[in-house]
């Protein structure tokens, strides 16, 4: 079957493979019907991450049909369109009475498709657990929307859940995950929500999903900015998604002292450290707090999200700003979210299978 793989560092290209068998009583085996690339491909290919196994079939991000499941499967069943979410956790994993779902027996157990395990990016692919990682597509939720619910809506929404009634809400990054940030937060009840990034496409998204104002980092110093206009305290809360190695600290130095969070969605490629600025975090004693977050996976959830967007709380597809036919374009796809410009949000690819 034709599969899109990360070849070697820095190259990616559509291969053959053999199929995938199903491996346990609790899995299934998917074709997927639509796809998305998400910035996280982009840095597995292009980025200076952790080796990944050559051949790795990337995608976490589908719409697919259900082929087959093995005999322990009870809510699914061949012909079912579902909705599989970027983080598939081991619900088997005693860790998970902790309460410790993305990280359950071993670090990021939960991200597994597409970085671990052959993702989706493939004629067919196999999921674990599936009667607790996939949701069925609802009546009346598009392909496009139920696909920004596996990763884009989750993990922006993840940021966005320690929002309180009426915060001031820094969100740093107006691409599909801090737009859903800020659509998150919004439906958190925030009060004021400060939108970081300059990409011409998403500003008026940015606003339709909540925003009060979109700033430019290229036009000012956004720290500055923050402090100046919330009177020299800062932010109640600010989210990072998007930026580069001096973002980290930038969020300490713009969040309030006591009670201020700071809740990190971005991926930091590369090796060294995120520095932590000694004077604005009150030299270790600031009451600041930092939080690092996966996007949360699993069926109830992706079931949550679905709701949302049936009973029309907000529309997470109007992020898709390119739509192909084709499982081959998913090769353009990648390309388009390398660099992204000023037109490029999300793509869709409609495999046609
Ligand atoms: P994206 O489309 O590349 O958006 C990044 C945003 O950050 C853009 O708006 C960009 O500005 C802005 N930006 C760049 N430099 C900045 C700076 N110095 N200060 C403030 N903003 C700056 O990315 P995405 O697809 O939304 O993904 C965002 C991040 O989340 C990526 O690192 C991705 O790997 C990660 N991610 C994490 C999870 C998770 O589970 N935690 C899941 C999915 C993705 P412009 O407007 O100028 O382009
Ligand atoms: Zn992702």
């Amino acid at each position: 079957m034709e599969a899109f793989a990360l070849i070697k560092r820095n190259e990616a290209d559509i291969i053959k493979v053999e199929e995938p068998k199903l491996s346990g009583i609790y899995n299934a085996i998917l074709t997927p019907v639509a796809i998305s690339v998400c910035t996280s491909d982009v840095n597995t290919v292009y980025g200076s991450g952790s080796k990944k196994p050559d051949n790795l079939i990337l995608g976490h991000e589908a719409v697919a049909r259900v082929l087959e499941v093995g005999e322990k499967v009870k809510d699914f069943k061949s012909g079912d369109i579902v909705v599989v979410p970027s983080m598939t956790p081991d619900f088997h994993d005693k860790d998970i009475q902790d309460g410790n779902f993305l990280h359950a027996g071993a670090n990021f157990s939960a991200n597994t498709l597409g970085r671990s395990t052959p993702g989706v990016f493939a004629r067919e692919f196999e999921v674990a657990n599936v009667d607790l990682n996939l949701a069925i597509l609802p009546e009346g939720v598009s392909l496009g929307n139920g696909l920004m619910c596996t990763d884009m809506v989750t993990t922006g929404f993840t940021g966005a859940e320690r929002v309180n009634f009426g915060d001031t809400v820094v969100v740093l990054g107006i691409g599909a995950v801090g737009l859903m940030a800020i659509c998150g937060a919004s439906l958190r009840g925030a009060g004021r929500i400060i939108a970081v990034g300059s990409r011409e496409v998403s500003i008026p998204l940015a606003y339709e999903y909540g925003a009060s104002e979109v700033i430019s980092y290229k036009e000012c110093d956004i720290t500055e900015y923050v402090l100046k206009t919330t009177g020299g305290k800062g932010a109640d809360i600010v989210i990072i998604a998007g930026g580069n190695d001096r973002t980290f600290s930038d969020a300490i130095d713009m969040v309030r002292y006591g009670v201020g969070k700071v809740v990190n969605l971005k991926l930091f490629t590369g090796d060294g450290s995120m520095e932590i600025p000694k004077f604005s975090s009150g030299r270790g004693m600031s009451g600041k707090s930092v939080y690092m977050e996966l996007g949360k996976g699993g069926r109830v959830r992706m079931e949550r999200l679905l709701s949302m967007v049936k009973h029309k709380r907000f529309a997470p597809e109007k992020m898709i700003t390119h739509i192909f036919e084709g499982f081959e374009n998913v090769v353009p796809a990648l390309e388009l979210m390398k660099d992204k410009g000023n037109t490029v949000i999300k793509t869709m690819i409609l495999t046609g299978w």
